[in-house]
Protein backbone atom coordinates (compact mmCIF):
# COMPACT_ATOMS: atom_id res chain seq x y z
CA UNK A 1 0.00 0.00 0.00
CA UNK A 2 1.52 3.15 -1.08
CA UNK A 3 1.79 6.48 1.13
CA UNK A 4 -0.06 9.21 -0.08
CA UNK A 5 1.46 12.22 1.87
CA UNK A 6 1.98 15.62 -0.16
CA UNK A 7 4.99 16.36 -2.29
CA UNK A 8 5.47 19.46 -4.23
CA UNK A 9 3.47 19.10 -7.98
CA UNK A 10 5.74 17.55 -10.38
CA UNK A 11 5.47 21.37 -12.25
CA UNK A 12 7.59 22.68 -9.59
CA UNK A 13 10.73 23.43 -11.08
CA UNK A 14 13.11 22.67 -8.37
CA UNK A 15 11.03 18.83 -7.92
CA UNK A 16 12.05 18.14 -11.41
CA UNK A 17 15.98 18.10 -10.37
CA UNK A 18 14.74 15.52 -6.95
CA UNK A 19 17.11 12.76 -6.46
CA UNK A 20 13.50 10.97 -5.12
CA UNK A 21 12.33 11.34 -8.32
CA UNK A 22 10.12 7.87 -7.65
CA UNK A 23 6.48 8.12 -5.54
CA UNK A 24 7.14 4.62 -4.91
CA UNK A 25 10.30 5.65 -3.79
CA UNK A 26 9.26 8.33 -1.60
CA UNK A 27 6.66 6.16 -0.23
CA UNK A 28 8.87 3.32 0.80
CA UNK A 29 11.95 5.09 1.91
CA UNK A 30 11.51 8.84 2.98
CA UNK A 31 8.39 7.69 5.00
CA UNK A 32 9.58 4.34 6.35
CA UNK A 33 9.28 4.11 9.64
CA UNK A 34 11.77 1.38 9.14
CA UNK A 35 15.58 0.74 11.02
CA UNK A 36 18.04 2.28 8.98
CA UNK A 37 15.29 3.67 5.94
CA UNK A 38 15.85 7.29 7.50
CA UNK A 39 19.71 7.08 6.86
CA UNK A 40 18.95 6.03 3.67
CA UNK A 41 17.19 8.74 2.52
CA UNK A 42 19.22 11.42 4.30
CA UNK A 43 21.96 10.06 2.51
CA UNK A 44 20.13 10.56 -0.94
CA UNK A 45 19.23 13.84 0.30
CA UNK A 46 22.46 15.01 1.42
CA UNK A 47 23.54 14.43 -2.37
CA UNK A 48 19.92 16.26 -3.70
CA UNK A 49 20.75 19.82 -5.75
CA UNK A 50 17.51 20.93 -4.74
CA UNK A 51 17.87 20.31 -1.07
CA UNK A 52 17.77 23.51 0.28
CA UNK A 53 14.45 24.46 -1.51
CA UNK A 54 12.90 21.13 -0.85
CA UNK A 55 13.37 21.80 3.03
CA UNK A 56 12.19 25.48 2.57
CA UNK A 57 8.82 24.08 0.94
CA UNK A 58 8.34 21.40 3.85
CA UNK A 59 8.42 24.32 6.24
CA UNK A 60 6.36 26.48 4.41
CA UNK A 61 3.18 23.66 4.47
CA UNK A 62 4.75 22.71 7.85
CA UNK A 63 5.26 19.28 6.78
CA UNK A 64 6.61 17.34 9.75
CA UNK A 65 6.14 13.66 8.02
CA UNK A 66 8.50 11.68 6.25
CA UNK A 67 12.13 12.86 5.66
CA UNK A 68 12.53 16.41 3.49
CA UNK A 69 15.99 18.15 2.87
CA UNK A 70 17.79 15.36 4.83
CA UNK A 71 16.04 16.05 7.83
CA UNK A 72 13.58 14.44 9.44
CA UNK A 73 10.00 15.91 10.79
CA UNK A 74 11.40 16.22 14.36
CA UNK A 75 14.35 18.00 12.79
CA UNK A 76 12.29 19.62 11.23
CA UNK A 77 10.14 20.85 14.48
CA UNK A 78 13.01 21.73 16.22
CA UNK A 79 14.12 24.13 13.26
CA UNK A 80 10.58 26.06 13.33
CA UNK A 81 11.06 26.28 17.40
CA UNK A 82 14.33 28.29 16.64
CA UNK A 83 12.81 30.63 14.26
CA UNK A 84 14.67 28.51 11.13
CA UNK A 85 13.18 28.94 7.98
S1 LIG B 1 16.30 16.81 -0.58
FE1 LIG B 1 15.72 14.67 -0.31
S2 LIG B 1 13.49 14.62 -0.07
FE2 LIG B 1 14.10 16.61 -0.94
S3 LIG B 1 13.92 16.39 -3.14
FE3 LIG B 1 16.02 15.93 -2.62
S4 LIG B 1 16.13 13.73 -2.30
FE4 LIG B 1 13.96 14.31 -2.27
Amino acid sequence: MGTTLPRPSRDDDWWKRALCTSDEECAELFYSEASGSAARAKRICFSCPVRGACLEHAQEIGEFSGIWGGLTGHERRARSRHGRP
